[in-house]
């Protein structure tokens, strides 16, 4: 648990980790209530430096700092402006995307992007530059963000605009928090009628016939996302199930429902995953079980089905700290992206991974749109997977180097975001305006007050 800020007497050090329970730091973590104590936490943050952290979504270590301080953003948590006529909100960067939809949905507005959670905060969507299930339509987080109150290292805060500091502005979008900690921001948003969707869901028998649904007819749809079953070997290789679909009209909703067309109601979380599972629920087979039962559980072909938004974006919320099914050991997200022309790359890792036998059952496929502005963000056109792997997979280490090295020779990268264990080699080949951001770092903060445990193991 965090400590409420207080630099006298000092916070005592507690062990950190990302979403996915792998490589724990200890650190003071304070958390600020107003601006002035973010300030001074970092104007007095010493050696070991400091580093913001929302809600801890990320997987890997972006949000820690061994032996330093990690300010807990979510004490921050003010809504400032609506202006609900040109659809702006002014916030708190600890202010959580699932309570801008309670706020918002109910004046007619939606995030602009939002990730397969809503409890990350906006500071974190920021430090990411999150993509969605939109991204093909409407890039990633950042393009949405018309300023930012930004506290570099020096200990400065500063309104960032990507008109009058588009340098600053682009290196901290997907800069993982390392410019700076973001303190509010002013986001644009999106004009819903309803708070359900309209979903289209099909089936594709193979990787070829999934990407050549995507190819076809994603333009025709504001989010699509395809789920990809990474233990289907043979003819039955990267088959998947594609659910695609945009917000309802109002003229789409049946009689009862349109009383209260934008009732943001995304159902009872159920109770918390015990604390300690044992290891080794997720075997190949009952992972192999599960893909097999999702994918004949999904329709052939289905149009135009009413669904809420939360089953739609967040399936995986309802279930409080399902991180925990992997035991103590936890697990790995392996993201990465390969551009279009590089489909046989693609094909090369998916079929590596299903000889692997990785038991991966969340794994996601998705077509990025254009590269986004962001010095380190991670989407470029192309192909983006997602999965999950067991972090006590015999040989996982050894293996995600090679895949590594495949993405980055098919001029691909990983995602940070998700990212626990890549080496710094490896990440210039991926991110070519790496020195840049080096650089601009040092312009900003000169006594490397801004640091975390990623960027410690990645040399950023
Ligand atoms: C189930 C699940 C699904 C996900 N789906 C997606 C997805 O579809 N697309 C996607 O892009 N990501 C996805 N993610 C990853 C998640 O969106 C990002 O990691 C996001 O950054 C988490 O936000 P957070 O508030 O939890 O931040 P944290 O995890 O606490 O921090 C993440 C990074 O943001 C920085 N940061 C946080 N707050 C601030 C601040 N105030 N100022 C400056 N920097 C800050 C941190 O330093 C760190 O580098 C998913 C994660 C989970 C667990």
């Amino acid at each position: 648990m965090p400590v409420p800020f207080a630099a006298d007497p000092p916070a005592e050090a507690i062990s950190v980790t990302g979403w996915g329970r792998t490589a724990p730091s200890s650190a003071r973590v304070l958390r600020p209530g107003t601006y002035e104590e973010a300030v001074r936490a970092v104007r007095e943050c010493g050696g070991r430096g400091a580093i913001a952290r929302g809600l801890g979504r990320a997987y890997g270590d972006a949000a820690q700092n061994a032996g330093g301080a990690v300010l807990d953003m979510t004490g921050l948590d003010r809504i400032h402006e609506i202006d609900a006529v040109n659809g702006l909100v002014v916030c708190d960067a600890g202010v959580s995307l699932h309570r801008l939809m309670q706020v918002l949905l109910p004046l007619g507005w939606f995030v602009p992007v939002s990730p397969g959670t809503r409890y990350v905060t906006v500071g974190g969507a920021i430090g990411a530059d999150i993509h969605g299930k939109n991204h093909h339509t409407s890039g990633s987080f950042c393009r949405h963000v018309r300023a930012i109150e930004l506290l570099t290292g020096d200990g400065e805060t500063r309104l960032v605009t990507p008109e009058d500091e588009p340098d600053l502005f682009w290196a901290t979008a997907g800069g993982m928090g390392l410019t700076g900690v973001v303190l509010a921001a002013t986001v644009e948003l999106l004009p819903v009628e309803t708070s359900l969707m309209t979903v289209d869901t099909e089936r594709a028998t193979d990787l070829d016939d999934v990407m050549a649904r995507l190819t076809a007819d994603d333009h025709r749809y504001r989010y699509s996302v395809a789920w990809i079953d990474l233990l289907a070997r043979g003819a039955r290789t990267g088959r998947a199930v594609l659910t695609r679909g945009d917000h309802a009209p109002l003229d789409a909703l049946p009689p009862r429902l349109r009383a209260e067309p934008l009732a943001f109601s995304p159902g009872a979380r159920l109770p918390a995953t015990p604390r300690f599972l044992p290891g080794g629920l997720l075997t190949r087979r009952s992972v192999g079980l599960f893909n097999e039962f999702w994918y004949r559980k999904a329709p052939r072909e289905q149009r135009g089905r009413l669904r809420k938004l939360s089953s739609f974006f967040h399936p995986l919320d309802g279930l409080p700290d399902w991180n925990r099914i992997y035991g103590r050991g936890g697990f790995v997200q392996y993201q990465f992206v390969v551009g279009h022309g590089e489909e046989d790359a693609l094909r090369r890792i998916v079929r590596r991974i299903g000889s692997r036998r990785c038991p991966s059952f969340l794994a996601v496929l998705k077509r990025f749109g254009d590269a986004d502005p962001g010095w380190l963000s991670f989407p470029v056109p192309g192909w983006t997977l997602a999965l999950d792997i067991p972090a006590t997979l015999p040989g996982l280490a050894a293996f995600l180097d090679e895949l590594d090295d495949e993405v980055a020779a098919a001029g691909g990268r990983v995602y940070l975001a998700k990212d626990a264990r890549l080496r710094p080699d490896v990440l210039a080949r991926m991110y070519p305006r790496l020195d840049a951001f080096r650089e601009l770092r040092t312009r900003y903060d000169p006594r490397g007050a801004i640091t975390s445990d990623l960027a410690r193991r990645l040399g950023v």
